[in-house]
């Protein structure tokens, strides 16, 4: 939808948005079953990132909207904006893209053969387009790990994309393998219903709750440039080690956990959940190592000698990526390198004409960057911005590659992890939508601080640029209320504490703890 609203935005083009199920709305339109290829959601799924750190630039929320949406508000949210914007007449539902490949023309004209079928009439069309943008996600392929004896179990193993209630848990013994998003959520709803549940995991995680400091969301207190700075000038690590030990310790020391996370905070994705830590502490979801093998009737953790009985396994292992319908050679991976600069543009093209949104894993917030890649990948088929050399490119992707391989614990998906504000400031920097911060020191000292020291907020990248926002400015500044309205249902002046209260309450806190 993001990639509908920038082509209007823009001008000049006529989309046509394919969708293979029977509604928009992606991830976040619940399905009772999962469907291949498609992002599952449980039905308790709440979003992790904060409304305000991830609205669209130039559509702050509703200052009635949850900070944390479940999943229906989000979805309602999305389909209301989209209908007021007038975008969902643009979206061909029930409709397969099956294979996308370059025109007979293209070496002249950049363009391409795109072949779709009807899913209700199975009926094939194909018609030559301008220009593509994948949109496709990439949390829906099922990545099914295999442990020794895995096959002789007796009972239940599925992934998590096909996990819906938990009704069916009752009273059962239930293995949940891996310590994700994903993973977490589904051992704490399973521990609400289920005799026990274990958390397997070979490498530990650090856990974020959505809850920050005085009950603000984490991400609207820590996704702060003024604290990402801190990247600039100091490893990494030493970040890291600031993080877990200033802000995570007090709430739960990982060298407490039972498997301690063999990692930096920002070696690897922090996962969030808000109940983990207490389920723990209840013993309703005990900590495992990694699966040893399965046998008839459970499994063997490592360094265990006996049997851990269970009657349901949840891989909880992740996803793996793929573009089907895409003309083979587009986007490969060698040694490990995903051939997209800036995660976006194919480097293997003569014309910048295909674009793949929303394919990286940032911390932070995914719907602003997926927003700001749709508007420069726009500005670029418009013809107003350019690509660098494929030398240059290339570079980048090998740069962004030697960066990651000394930071992160080796995975798939390497080549596309991102830090938030980095990546977004460097592709809003591609079409001219970085906020000038030395000429709004000199004119807006205002904004400058709320900018600096504020959450780094999506409507920052409407001050300049192409189709630049007359409200962003106002949409920075009034952020806080919007964010404290539908807990305190005041302004948030109303809410805010005596000065002098507030610093002799950090001097107690200091001497307490
Ligand atoms: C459980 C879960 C929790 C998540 N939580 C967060 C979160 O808190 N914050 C965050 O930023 N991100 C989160 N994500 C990531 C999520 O992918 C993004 O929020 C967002 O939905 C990505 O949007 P998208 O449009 O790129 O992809 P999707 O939402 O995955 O939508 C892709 C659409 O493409 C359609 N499609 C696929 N193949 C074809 C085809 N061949 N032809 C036609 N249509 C096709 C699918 O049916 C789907 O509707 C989560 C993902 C999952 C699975």
């Amino acid at each position: 939808m993001c990639s509908i609203a920038s082509l209007i935005e823009e001008g000049g083009f006529e989309p046509v948005c394919f969708e293979k199920t029977d509604k928009p709305g992606g991830t976040w339109c619940y399905r009772d079953e999962a469907v291949e290829g498609v992002a599952s959601i449980m039905p308790t799924t709440i979003i992790n990132h904060s409304k305000e750190m991830g609205a669209l630039s130039n559509y702050p929320p509703l200052r009635e909207c949850s900070n944390f949406m479940r999943h229906k508000e989000l979805y309602q949210n999305a389909i209301e904006g989209a209908k007021d914007r007038d975008l969902l007449k643009y979206i061909q539902c029930n409709t397969e893209v099956i294979s996308v490949n370059r025109a007979a023309d293209y070496e002249q004209t950049g363009r391409w053969t795109v072949t779709v079928k009807n899913t209700i009439s199975g009926v094939v069309t194909t018609d030559i387009y301008d220009g593509v943008l994948v949109c496709v996600g990439h949390i829906n392929r099922p990545k099914m790990p295999l442990f020794p004896g895995q096959d002789s179990f007796k009972g239940q193993i599925i992934h998590t994309h096909s996990l819906r209630g938990v009704e069916n848990y009752k009273n059962k013994t239930v293995i949940v393998v891996g310590m994700g998003c994903s993973g977490l959520d589904a051992a704490v709803e399973i521990s609400n219903v289920a005799e026990q549940v274990y958390l397997s995991t070979r490498s530990g995680a650090h856990v974020l709750q959505r809850v920050g400091p005085h009950g603000y969301p984490y991400d609207y207190v820590l996704l702060r440039r003024c604290i990402f700075f801190w990247f600039d000038i100091l490893p990494p690590n030493v970040v890291s080690w600031l993080l877990e030990s200033l802000y995570l310790d007090p709430q739960f020391n990982h060298n407490i956990y039972a498997v301690k996370p063999t990692h930096h905070i920002f070696s690897k994705d922090p996962v969030i959940n808000d109940h983990i830590t207490s389920k723990l502490l209840s013993g309703s979801v005990k900590q495992k190592p990694n699966i040893q093998r399965f046998t008839e009737d459970g499994v063997i953790f490592e360094g265990d000698s006996e049997v851990t009985k269970a009657d349901a396994v949840i891989m909880a292992t992740g996803y793996t990526w793929k573009f089907p319908f895409l003309e083979e050679g587009i986007i490969v991976e060698e040694e490990a390198k995903i051939s997209l600069y800036k995660c976006v543009f194919p480097i293997n093209l003569k014309h910048p004409t295909l674009a793949v949104i929303g394919f990286v894993l940032p911390f932070g917030p995914g719907f602003p960057i997926g927003e700001l890649q749709c508007r420069w990948a726009t500005q670029v088929l418009a013809g107003k911005y350019n690509l660098p050399s494929k030398r240059e490119m290339i570079k980048d992707i090998n740069d962004r590659y030697k960066k990651n391989i000394a930071r992160y614990a080796p995975s798939e998906k390497m080549s596309i992890r991102v830090d938030y504000i980095k990546y977004c400031d460097d592709i809003a920097s591609q079409f001219g939508a970085k906020p000038n911060f030395f000429k709004i020191f000199l004119t807006d000292p205002r904004l400058f601080i709320h900018l600096i020291f504020g959450p780094s907020l999506p409507y920052q990248y409407r001050l300049q640029g192409p189709h630049s926002w007359d409200g962003a400015r106002e949409a920075i500044m009034t952020s806080k209320a919007r964010m404290l309205w539908p807990i305190t249902k005041r302004n948030f002046d109303e809410c805010d504490e005596n000065v002098l209260v507030k610093i002799f309450k950090k001097v107690l806190r200091l001497v307490f703890y």
